[in-house]
């Protein structure tokens, strides 16, 4: 789960994190009283959609020439007219694809003036199974570009969890800097609460860019982009309500709320099966047989008619697809309980789509007969191999 960036430094202001002053703003009217409130003379309006490169995005409404996401103001009227160009308006940038994302919440922020900008983050490393942070002298940057053109320039480190933050990790972040004296200190400071901010929030990535250096000579958050491990959620009641849905994908939000794993991909197989590792090499074999999937889709150990539905429904949903592969292995859950749901839910739904279903494991012979008997255009296949030959050969059928 993933929060804005007013909602993250917010949150890493209360672990101590020096962040700008600012405020949240839902209208034109909102971003000026917010201003009022700061010092002052330079103000930040900055667009808070879920993705990053707002600085050097564009917005659809607005032509090349007009500024991106992220504006300086030098007075009350400045940041009228930036907040006005900015809210309803869509921005695209590197991260949120050709659709791009409408702006509808500003964060204005007490402006600083910038010495150097740094990168610095907090991650998990799956390589070492432990908690990452990862410094960057290049900030202000898109860091794929840095890791991607000068991979000498990104220093890792990684964190035991036996002895958990250490001062010598302080160091390390400051040298990976090339900070000595106060600033130095203040990045061993910075890096310490953001790691005890990962830690107390379950994180999986808190990601500061920039990280800067002001003018006199104080490090400051300018940027942070926060998520969370949706499994930890539960016990972070608090944090659940920073949820923006409208930030989400429409499909994959309504399957959250049906407990499926569903992730939208670009093909036109619409893909039902049990288990992230059976859906996966349904996906491959798909692709193997010269098709391409539409999308990854887990309905649980536990697939019950209402999930099954539901899942047809999504799948559906999405005017791209042009069939549907149903592939559940039967363990706990029997194959004929299985056979009634996809009938119901085929029913339900109006099935318009060429649908293949594969079953196996227990009671496999009665859920056949089902779907047999069910008088549903569905075509039964043996086997993982012959039930993607067959979904691709309907769909090619169709086209
Ligand atoms: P992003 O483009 O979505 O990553 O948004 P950022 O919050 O990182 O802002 C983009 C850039 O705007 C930063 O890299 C800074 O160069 C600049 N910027 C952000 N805040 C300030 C500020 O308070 N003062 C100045 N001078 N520049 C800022
Ligand atoms: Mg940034």
């Amino acid at each position: 789960m993933n929060i804005h960036e007013y909602q993250a430094k917010e949150l890493l202001a209360k672990f101590g994190v020096p962040v700008p002053a600012g405020y949240a703003a839902m209208s034109v009217e909102e971003a000026v009283e917010a201003a009022k409130q700061l010092p002052g003379p330079l103000y930040v309006v900055k667009a808070q959609i879920h993705a990053g490169g707002r600085g050097k995005g564009k917005f659809k409404e607005l032509g090349p020439d007009a500024k991106g996401g992220v504006r300086l103001a030098k007075t009350l009227d400045e940041v009228r007219a930036a907040a006005a160009d900015m809210l309803g308006n869509t921005l695209v940038t590197v991260q949120t694809g050709e659709a791009g994302k409408q702006v509808q919440r500003l964060y204005v922020t007490d402006g600083v003036d910038i010495a150097k900008e740094f990168y610095l983050a907090v991650l998990v490393d799956r390589g070492t199974g432990r908690i990452a942070m990862v410094a960057s002298t290049e900030g202000g940057m898109d860091i794929e570009t840095v890791a991607h053109d000068t991979p000498e320039k990104i220093h890792t480190l990684d964190i035991d969890p036996a002895t958990g933050f250490m001062p010598h990790h302080g160091r390390a972040v400051a040298a990976a800097l090339g900070l000595t004296g106060d600033l130095a200190k203040q990045a061993a400071n910075v890096a310490s609460k953001l790691y005890a901010a990962f830690l107390g929030t379950d994180a999986s990535q808190i990601e500061i860019n920039p990280l800067a250096v002001t003018d006199d000579g104080k490090l400051m958050v300018l940027d942070a982009k926060v998520g969370f491990d949706s499994n930890a959620m539960f016990r972070h009641k608090d944090l659940a309500e920073l949820r923006d849905e409208s930030e989400e994908d429409p499909a994959e939000l309504e399957a959250s709320k049906y407990d499926l794993a569903y992730i939208k991909l670009d093909g036109n197989i619409g893909c039902m099966v049990n288990g992230a590792g059976l859906a996966m090499a349904t996906m491959d074999i798909i692709k193997l047989n010269g098709a391409f999937p539409a999308n990854f889709l887990d309905v649980g150990g536990g697939a019950s008619k209402e999930k099954v539905t539901a899942a047809f429904k999504i799948i559906l949903s999405d005017p791209a697809v042009k069939g549907i592969l149903v592939n559940i292995f039967g363990g706990i859950m029997r194959c004929d309980i299985i056979a009634d749901g996809i009938i119901a839910a085929a029913k339900e739904v109006h099935l318009s789509v060429p649908l293949v279903v594969r079953l196996e494991g227990t009671n496999v012979e009665e859920g056949k007969r089902i779907l047999a008997d069910s008088g549903l255009a569905i075509v039964p296949a043996n086997d993982l191999g012959d039930a993607a030959r067959k979904i691709v050969a309907e769909v090619n059928k169709a086209a």
